[in-house]
């Protein structure tokens, strides 16, 4: 068994104190979709079960589990699962400086949903059950539909797929402006962290 930190947080640890201080590295496995990938599990210390819901709803296509208490998602091509006991899994890994570097993008995130809670108390079973689905077809008619590639997909559709699986963020996109770069984010996330 191993053991690693991650990183510092991010500026919110400045304002408020970050509930996930680190994320420990306690596995570091063979991954099962590739050969020459790792995958690993980490380890929070701290009990993540009201932030759950708040992470589903903020990620378009996210997945969650009441009964097993976890939420799941898609982060560029890793397979995340975060367990309400404060464990936090990670597939396709090149390394483990990719390990940690995701770790990191998923503690930063919880430590957002930490102060989500800390304002609104945990999402409700009304709210949970009404996230509505985010397609990529709508997402597309705000884009500039310019297919220049500058944001690193070659089409605007790419784009919105990529957005509407919470890949990549409207700013990304040169050529938005503020105004479409606010209603995209409204339409991507079912609540703001
Ligand atoms: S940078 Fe913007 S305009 Fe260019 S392809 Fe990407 S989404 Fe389309």
């Amino acid at each position: 068994m191993t053991h690693e930190k991650t990183g510092k947080g991010s500026f919110i640890n400045l304002l408020i104190p970050p509930k996930v201080k680190e994320v420990r590295i306690t596995e570091v496995l063979p991954c099962l979709a590739a050969e020459d990938r790792i995958r690993v599990v980490g380890n929070t210390g701290e009990k993540l079960s009201d932030l759950l819901p708040v992470i589903y709803l903020y990620l378009p296509q996210a997945t969650y589990s009441r009964e097993s208490d976890s939420v799941s998602f898609m982060f560029e091509e890793h397979l995340i699962t975060i367990f309400g006991e404060g464990k936090i899994t990670a597939t396709n890994l090149k390394d483990r400086g990719e390990a940690v570097r995701i770790l990191n993008y998923v503690k930063d995130m919880l430590n957002r949903a930490a102060v989500y809670v800390s304002r609104h108390g945990t999402p409700s079973p009304e709210l949970i059950s009404s996230k509505p689905k985010v397609s990529p077809i709508e997402i597309n008619k705000i884009l500039p539909k310019k297919d220049c590639g500058e944001c690193g997909v070659s089409t605007c559709y790419g784009f919105a797929v990529k957005l509407a699986l919470g890949e990549s963020k409207p700013s990304e996109c040169p050529h938005l402006g503020a105004n479409s770069q606010k209603e995209l984010q409204r339409r991507i996330h079912f609540i703001q962290i």
